[in-house]
Order: C-alpha cells, then structure tokens, then sequence
C-alpha cells in the first residue's frame, strides 16, 4: 500500500532527511587517498547518533537467509555497485571511486542518500559515469511530479543513460520511504514514459539510479551483500529522498554535489 504522508509527516522527514544528507556532506570531506572505508563508517555512525538518529542500515536484515548487515554506510569501490559492507582493511587508493549510500531514523522516520566520490584524482572516463550518473538522476526528480507516472521517472534515467552506452541496474531499485526505509512502491531505473503507477501529492520515494560503464549484469559477493559488476566495468549510484509535492518534487535528503 502507498502511504500518503501529511504536510506534517513531510516536515519530520526533512529532518530525518537533513542529518541523512549532512553524513554524505561529511564523507565529501573525508574521503581521501590512505582513508579505510570502516573510519568512514565511524564517521557517519558519530554523526547520526550525535543527532538522536538510527543508523537505518545496521542490522539490516531484509532475508532470513542473509546476515545482519554490521555498517552504517554502504561503501562500495569501484567495480562494487552497492550493498559493499565498510573495513577498516579496505584503503581507499588514488584514482578508485567509491559510492556511499546511507539511511538514518529521526523521532521515527527515514531518510536514504547515496553519492559517488572520487578518491583524489581520477580518469576522465570514470569522472564521466559520476557526472552522468548524478545528472540523471537530476532528471528523475524533475520528474517526479504529481500525475505523472512511475515510468516517467525510469525513462528519465534509463533514456538517458543507454544512449550514452552506460548499462542501468534492473535487479535494484529506488523505493517509496517514510516510518520504513522501504515501503511501496518499488521506483525502476528504468520504463516507458506514461505507463506504471500515477504518482500523487505526498508521496515520498528514494529515488537512485546504479550505473555502470559496461553490461548490465551483476552479481553477489562471497559476504553475501556487495553487489559487483560482471564484467569488472565501473559502477555509480547516486540518491536522493524526494517528497513529491502539489507545487513540484522537494529533496529532503539534500547533499553537495561531488563536482
Ligand atoms: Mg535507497
């Protein structure tokens, strides 16, 4: 079921949303060539607690079959897509990428964001797959209008993308959020304009495009959870948590940019 949120459930979730955002704000700063992707993690856990806020992805279990996930954050390296669980063995090296994803509960509600950036300096060609990764999901939220539909949204991303010879994630998508991280409906990275559901006035979603550099395929890691490209072609997901609104989409969860 959709859960409509009230303009006052909106305003508790700009709240969840801001301490949410302020993390990737603090993860632009510190990631550096010689960081381990566990200090990350520690980071990001200190300021969301400093805040009265839940990590939302700790303990995270959405299977029997899978294992708590122990992070804060998910830092995934280059080839890594998503879900790559943080390691204080894991050293961030000149020229990788890394995409953090984080979720935080405040007073009972959820905000989800995740950036991709660069470790010092880095191809032109992986600066490209940020850059392109981050502007369509730019134009998914301009699409995320009341009346318009669930594949407008994939199309802006996916219509994009594939032009550009970049391959879009279809085992994952984005999600509506609220008092859960993950609530009805799924939100495709992918469709045909016009057609899925209609969105409407106080729906909230996380909106976040995976993009890879390469085939579209991926797959699971040995822990479990990291998810990887097939082919070892480079990966970025980009995310933001957006209240769609009578007068347009307003970003609850609102980061700085990599550029
Ligand atoms: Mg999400």
């Amino acid at each position: 079921m959709i859960k409509i949120k009230k303009p006052e459930e909106i305003a508790q979730m700009r709240i969840a949303g801001r301490v949410t955002a302020e993390v990737l704000d603090i993860m632009r700063e510190a990631v550096r060539p010689g960081i381990t992707t566990g200090e990350l993690d520690r980071l990001a856990e200190e300021h969301i607690r400093r805040n009265n806020g839940i990590p939302a992805f700790k303990n995270y279990r959405p299977g029997s079959d899978m294992t708590p996930f122990p992070g804060t954050i998910c830092a995934s390296v280059n080839d890594e897509v998503v879900h790559g669980i943080p390691d204080f063995s894991r050293v961030l090296e000149e020229g990788d990428i890394i995409s953090v994803d984080v979720g935080a509960y405040v007073s009972g509600w959820c905000g989800d964001a995740a950036c991709t950036y660069p470790v010092g300096e880095i191809s032109p060609e992986r600066k490209r797959l940020l850059e392109v990764t981050e502007d369509s999901l730019n134009r998914a939220i301009a699409q995320a209008l009341a009346g318009n539909t669930l594949g407008d949204i994939g199309h802006a991303v996916e219509g994009y993308v594939v032009p550009l010879g970049y391959g879009v994630v279809r085992d994952y998508t984005g999600h509506g959020i609220g008092r859960k991280m993950h609530e009805a409906p799924q939100i495709p990275n992918f469709g045909k304009a016009g057609q899925g559901m209609t969105l409407k006035a106080g729906m909230t979603i996380a909106i976040e495009p995976m993009i890879m550099s390469g085939r579209e395929d991926v797959r699971v890691g040995a822990n479990g959870w990291t998810v990887l490209t097939v082919d070892g072609s480079d990966a970025a997901h980009f995310e933001r948590t957006v209240a769609v609104l009578e007068d347009g989409p307003e970003i609850l969860t609102k980061w700085q940019s990599f550029r």
